[in-house]
């Protein structure tokens, strides 16, 4: 067991006033392994307070010192790299071979791109000569006070990627977990304070549903990025709107991975899988529509079912595990439900895996929540499976005729997050990319996000982009200035 989780503001742990607890549980076992208390209203209230008094010092402090202090605390989140994907494995049930490479890592090197970027310029605005005597120049400055929310499967990961370029430009956050993976929050808290964050730049809030949507709403916040589902994103946006703050959405996706005919057979094979079964299929801009060439297909299916053995559903801190259980009992339930589904009603062939339970769970993780990788074949476009986003390990094979046949049918989709092509002919390969309806693609790769690229969903997968320079602008609103040097101000209201 964990110590309880309290809220963190203005520079300490505080204890919340709601009365109301909740419990966050292994998901490997199902056994409980925090308490978390819950935010009211008055503590919300608090942790803003603690934010605004904070932020006209840290708005004001140069770029290049508010740097070295984010520096620091990416030290410090390397050097306790692998304490923290111990509790991210617990946290989240992913495998310990995965938290230890991925999550610390990835969100570190985020603090570590946005906090060089604001040190060598990246807040810089422009300069116009407008006439010999008159000059335009822009100013990019930081928001306010802005709020942060995560959803449960990159539970550190997203929270640096939204306090990182944040803290840079000068803002100050509140972040809220998800209820599902809340204890990476005092941690990030408490090591941003040791690198030197003043008190009431980052402050942690906990809660449900009500103590986000009171944080959207709230007359103190300037800016709210939210990661989650579409429909959850919906109503943080009307949210945000009424107050007109600044939002960015990164929401759910159902992305298509096109294999082109010339595509090397093992290339294609390992493609789909890492774009299904990493992180157990709970990954954002997983391509779970799999478009095969009808030649294809037959070899496809056989080199996948072999590779498919290479899952492994071993003890979460086994090196050699790389597939853990999903993230709680609601999310398990959902994704039986549509495995059911595609067998039952969709009626798609399963090639692999199924709803039963797993056999090949660890001893003494009976109760966690495993479940099978699976594969679908012979699937069609207006299939549940296929629409509807399953956060999920389950893969469907669509397959395909001619190459702008699959194009057509990859963008029938209300989303688009990510989408992929893999083939030998690059030109090829970036004609297809040209057609796709996605914000995020891949040539030949699947799933890196690496700081300097820019992410972000197309259609209803989002609003605005996380990392690369373009993320840093999500934080900083531009003052325009023109500064009339003439001497004379120019006026229509002249003596006739
Ligand atoms: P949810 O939308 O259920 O929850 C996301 C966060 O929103 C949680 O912290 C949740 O709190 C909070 N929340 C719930 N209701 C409200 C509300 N009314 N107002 C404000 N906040 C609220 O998403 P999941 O946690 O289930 O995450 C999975 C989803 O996230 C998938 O759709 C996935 O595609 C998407 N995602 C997108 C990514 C991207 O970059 N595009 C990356 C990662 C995930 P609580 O948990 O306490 O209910």
């Amino acid at each position: 067991m964990y110590a309880a989780q309290q809220l963190y503001y203005n520079g300490r742990v505080q204890e919340a006033t709601s009365g109301k607890i909740f419990t966050t549980v292994d998901p490997a076992t199902a056994k409980p392994i925090a308490e978390v208390h819950a935010a009211s209203e008055r503590d919300i209230d608090s942790a803003i307070a603690s934010a605004q008094a904070a932020f006209p010092s840290w708005s004001q402090t140069p770029p290049l010192v508010r740097s070295r202090i984010l520096l620091k605390a990416v030290s410090l989140l390397r050097e306790r790299n692998d304490e923290i994907a111990k509790v991210e494995t617990h946290d989240t049930g992913k495998p310990f071979s995965e938290t230890s490479t991925v999550d610390v890592v990835t969100g570190a090197d985020v603090l570590e791109y946005f906090a060089n970027l604001v040190a060598s310029g990246g807040l810089n605005g422009e300069t116009t000569q407008l006439r010999p005597d008159a000059w335009i120049y822009t100013k990019k400055e930081a928001l306010g006070v802005c709020v942060g929310i995560g959803a449960w499967n990159y539970p550190i990961q997203i929270a640096l990627w939204k306090s990182a370029p944040c803290l840079a430009a000068g803002n100050c956050m509140i972040y809220k977990p998800s209820e599902v993976t809340p204890l990476h929050g005092q941690i990030l808290a408490k090591i941003y304070a040791e690198a030197g964050v003043p008190p009431g730049v980052f402050n942690i809030i906990h809660g449900d549903g009500a103590v986000g949507g009171y944080l959207t709403k709230h007359p103190g916040i300037s800016k709210v990025s939210f990661t989650g589902q579409v429909s959850t994103g919906q109503k943080v946006a009307a949210s945000a709107a009424g107050g007109m703050k600044y939002v960015t959405m990164e929401l759910g996706g159902k992305s298509p991975l096109i294999i082109l005919p010339d595509t090397e057979l093992e290339n294609a094979v390992d493609g789909a899988m890492m774009a299904n079964f990493f992180s157990t299929g709970q990954v954002c801009t997983n391509g779970t529509r799999v478009f095969v060439p009808r030649s294809m297909k037959s070899a496809f299916e056989k080199r996948l079912v072999e590779k498919m053995e290479y899952i492994r559903s071993l003890e979460p801190m086994d090196p050699n595990s790389n597939f853990g259980p999903l993230v709680s009992e609601t999310h398990y339930k959902k994704v039986l439900s549509y495995m059911q589904h595609g067998v039952e009603v969709d009626k798609a062939s399963l090639l692999y895996g199924g709803y039963s339970k797993p056999k090949a769970i660890p001893r003494g993780y009976e109760q966690g929540f495993w479940v099978q990788p699976t594969v679908f074949t012979n699937c069609t476009d207006s299939m549940k499976i296929t629409t509807e986003e399953i956060f999920g390990p389950v893969l469907c094979i669509l397959p395909y005729k001619t190459i702008p046949e699959a194009i057509e049918r990859a963008n029938k989709s209300k989303l688009g997050l990510a989408a992929g092509v893999f083939g030998k002919d690059l030109n090829q390969c970036h004609e297809v990319i040209s057609k796709l309806q996605a914000g995020i693609t891949w040539v030949n790769t699947w799933g890196e996000s690496p700081a300097e690229m820019s992410v972000g969903g197309w259609k209803q997968s989002g609003v605005g982009v996380e990392n690369g320079r373009r993320g840093l602008n999500a934080w900083v609103r531009e003052k325009s200035t023109l500064v009339e040097g003439g001497g004379a101000v120019g006026t229509v209201f002249a003596k006739l």
